[in-house]
């Protein structure tokens, strides 16, 4: 094949790969980010950027970086000995690094796979800037094949670096006061509600009641099936993931869809809670606790006044 193919071949593998490189640190620090939302948030962000990593690092990133191998490597044979430019000699020493890079991401995401933070999201935030370094450096000294201008140009980039730092900074700051913001929601107004639920079941779903413990429907019930919203009809939980918690109210281990609910932090009556609500028509449900059994350790204790059993 042509030599100008393989080096098209040979710049596509290396787009895609540092697509890969900027964006995977990206994911490492909303991860770490989420450590601080509450345990049942926490739990259901992490499981998705867990995927989104895997998906990023396993289709895309790694697979293109073994290309940029291949091609790369057909492609310095058309300059053996290397010796004679200086340039390119440099060049594969960044693309050592890079990989060195590559493998150092690769440490990052095998822990974060496994629920471990070692980096704080300022750290992963300044990590993520490392492929900028490489790129700049890599696209001078090819374009000029000139070492002294890449000086120059690492110089710039050093310049640059401290910018991107005062940004980051900048950014971070800001972020901080943002808060996380949750899908739209369908909204029915007050009287429909009244006039939809009886008035035990628009006090707790509405009013965020609670209902006496140990007199619920599903509170001892343990029959097969789906569990959903009273208010809507959404399917929020299933049976196989029901346990008896012993606290009065039906409990459940986790949820069919993290996406079906929405948590919320309740500070009324004087305690920390984390309130559970059905995330199509915003009814109260109940709240999530943290002392429930394996896997998840979990509790949803739910009201159930707020669910409607559906055998399967
Ligand atoms: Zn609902």
């Amino acid at each position: 094949m042509n030599y100008l193919v393989f080096k098209s071949l040979h710049i596509i593998s290396v787009v895609t790969w540092f697509a890969g490189l900027f964006y995977m640190p990206r994911l490492f620090v909303y991860f770490a980010e989420a450590e601080t939302k509450n345990p049942a948030e926490k739990k259901i962000l992490q499981d998705q950027f867990k995927i989104m990593q895997r998906r990023l690092w396993y289709g895309i990133t790694w697979p293109s970086a073994i290309a940029v191998l291949i091609f790369g490597s057909i492609l310095a044979a058309q300059f053996w000995p290397i010796t004679q430019y200086p340039w390119l000699v440099l060049k594969l020493g960044f693309v050592a690094l890079l990989y060195a890079y590559h493998i150092f991401l690769h440490a990052i995401f095998k822990q974060q796979q496994n629920n471990n933070i070692s980096f704080s999201p300022l750290a992963l935030r300044v990590i993520n800037e490392i492929s900028t370094i490489f790129l700049v450096a890599i696209v001078f000294l090819v374009v000029l094949k000139n070492v002294l201008s890449m000086v120059y140009g690492i110089v710039g980039l050093f310049v640059l670096v401290a910018i991107l730092m005062i940004a980051i900074k900048a950014y971070k700051k800001i972020r901080e006061r943002e808060e996380f913001s949750m899908p739209e929601l369908k909204n029915i107004n007050n009287d429909d509600w009244k006039t939809k639920l009886n008035e035990e079941e628009y006090k707790i779903l509405r009013m965020c009641g609670t209902e006496r413990p140990f007199a619920g429907e599903y509170y001892l019930f343990f029959e097969s099936g789906i569990y959903t919203c009273a208010g809507c009809g959404h399917e929020l939980f299933s049976s196989e993931t029901k346990y008896d918690s012993g606290s009065g109210w039906p409990a459940f281990y986790d949820v069919i869809g993290t996406k079906n609910i929405r948590l919320i932090e309740d500070q009324s009556l004087g305690m920390k809670r984390v309130e559970v609500r059905c995330s199509y028509c915003d009814s109260h449900l109940g709240h999530v606790f943290e002392d429930g059994p394996r896997p998840t350790g979990l509790r949803y204790c739910i009201n159930s006044i707020a669910l409607k059993h559906h055998k399967s």
